[in-house]
């Protein structure tokens, strides 16, 4: 009889027991992430996620103030966004008065990322027997074969179609597209390619010194990153409020992607069209130089008054690298919460509408995590515990509970955070919107499993309806 279940939750208090430890009310544990827009006077609505809003450095302090004092706010998430007129602009500036020697500084100048970058295109000489819908792959010198890269028409292989659907998968992620093949409707509606300005950038270069002068012009600078504006202004109106900055490269690198390339990378094919689709295993990531200019980013939102700098870069040895850098400049208080266990995940769509970070070409698989695997993250987590994370970060969250349990049970000394992203978050939302679900019930039942898999942190863009009191979540 041990196999019946039904005796032990057929009331509210042996239900109640079975999810003890399944609090969802501790508003301490939640997470606002926010856009913060470089207009500080700017209330912007982003369309693809109900009730969310970019707000600049002024807007955010109205908009919080209520929150925190009246509705117990205890932290924030912030991610800068950057308009793409102020990289082109300060693209185009630094480049008439560069004085190229200055590139790199200190760190940056030893951390030659050149070695990967000869691997990187060895390995991609020894393809295997998915050519036919490998994206488009370097030749010599920068040459692109297109035969390469065309699907092959009429193939029954349910392997070679299974890749195609990742693709286009993974294109609709992006907010690009690929068209479907000329004999396959494409499986899922693919939406029509953003508005691009560096599609203008056709047949040139990635350069790592532009990137490099964008990074030290905006990122690092008040005047085009916003959360540096903002941050001391929270300081003083809220000063209990934890200040989480995530620190990343993505909005102001000139291709959307979350680090620096070495300099011979092509970012388009031989027609000169920038790269939509396909994974960046034949682009060389500059790693270490990645790595230096995140931790100068994470000094500067130390020195403005952070409490937790959160790197969602997913470069190999970020960890360590800011805690270093955060130590030799006094900032020992600053802790870190590390996206450990960032997959690579179709639910990020709305977030990139938000930030306008899409890629310009490729995608984030060569750095973030493969959705199917665990290993990956578990090991993952180990390192950056090792190299010095105070938190670790699942993300998304719902389709990887699997992942936080497996985190609680290996390290049950590390707090976990779990991410509900903008898609689990628009997900809900539109349902909701149109009657297929009662948010009420199903808002309850996700944060009753981020609990249930062992995460203590949550963050998440319901948030403020949280802590308002607009839902009912008690546990039952
Ligand atoms: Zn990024």
């Amino acid at each position: 009889m041990s196999s019946n279940l039904h005796q032990a939750q057929s009331h509210d208090i042996l239900r109640s027991w079975q999810s003890q430890r399944f609090d969802i009310n501790h508003h301490k544990d939640f997470v606002l992430p926010m856009f913060i827009g470089n207009d500080d006077d700017a209330v912007e609505p982003i369309d693809s996620m109900p009730g969310v809003f970019r707000y600049g450095a002024n807007r955010a302090l109205e908009y919080l103030e209520p929150l925190v004092y009246s509705f117990g706010l205890r932290s924030v998430l912030l991610f800068p966004v950057a308009t793409k007129a102020d990289k082109m602009k300060l693209s185009a500036e630094t480049k008439n008065n560069a004085d190229d020697s200055d590139e790199d500084d200190d760190a940056a100048s030893n951390s030659s990322d050149s070695p990967n970058s000869e691997r990187s295109y060895a390995s991609s000489s020894s393809s295997g027997g998915t050519r036919e819908v490998m994206p488009e792959r370097l030749l010599n010198d920068g040459e692109v074969n297109d035969e390469v890269s065309k699907p092959a028409v009429g193939s029954q292989n349910p392997f070679l179609n299974q890749n195609e659907e990742e693709h286009h998968l993974l294109a609709c992620e992006q907010g690009g597209g690929i068209e479907g093949t000329p004999n396959r409707p494409s499986p899922v509606p693919v939406p029509p390619p953003r508005a691009n300005e560096h599609n203008a950038r056709a047949g040139g270069n990635v350069s790592r010194k532009e990137d490099v002068r964008l990074i030290k012009g905006m990122a690092l600078k008040d005047k085009y990153n916003p959360v540096l504006r903002l941050i001391p202004k929270l300081r003083v109106k809220f000063p209990k409020l934890l200040i989480i900055c995530d620190v990343c490269l993505c909005a102001f690198t000139s291709t959307g992607h979350c680090c620096l390339f070495e300099d011979h990378v092509k970012a388009t094919n031989a027609s000169g069209q920038a790269l939509k689709h396909g994974s960046l295993s034949y682009f060389p990531i500059s790693n270490n130089t990645s790595c230096h200019y995140l931790a100068m980013l994470s000094v500067e939102y130390a020195v403005r008054g952070c409490d937790v700098v959160a790197p969602s870069d997913m470069m190999d040895g970020r960890i360590l690298t800011i805690r270093q850098k955060l130590n030799e400049n006094g900032f020992n208080r600053v802790a870190i919460l590390s996206y450990s266990a960032k997959f690579a995940s179709a639910f990020y769509g709305p977030f990139r509408q938000a930030t306008n970070n899409a890629p310009e070409f490729g995608d984030r698989r060569a750095y973030q995590l493969p959705p199917g695997s665990r290993a990956l993250a578990i090991k993952a987590v180990k390192r950056d515990i090792e190299q010095g994370a105070d938190f670790v970060m699942v993300k998304p969250a719902g389709p990887y509970l699997d992942i936080v349990r497996d985190i609680s049970e290996r390290h049950p000394e590390i707090p976990i955070a779990v991410y509900q992203v903008s898609g689990e978050y628009s997900m809900l939302k539109v349902a909701a919107g149109a009657g297929v679900l009662d948010l009420n019930l199903a808002l309850r039942e996700m944060l009753t499993a981020f609990r249930r898999s062992g995460a203590t942190i949550i963050i998440s863009y319901f948030t403020p309806e949280l802590l308002k009191g607009e839902f009912s979540v008690a546990s039952d």
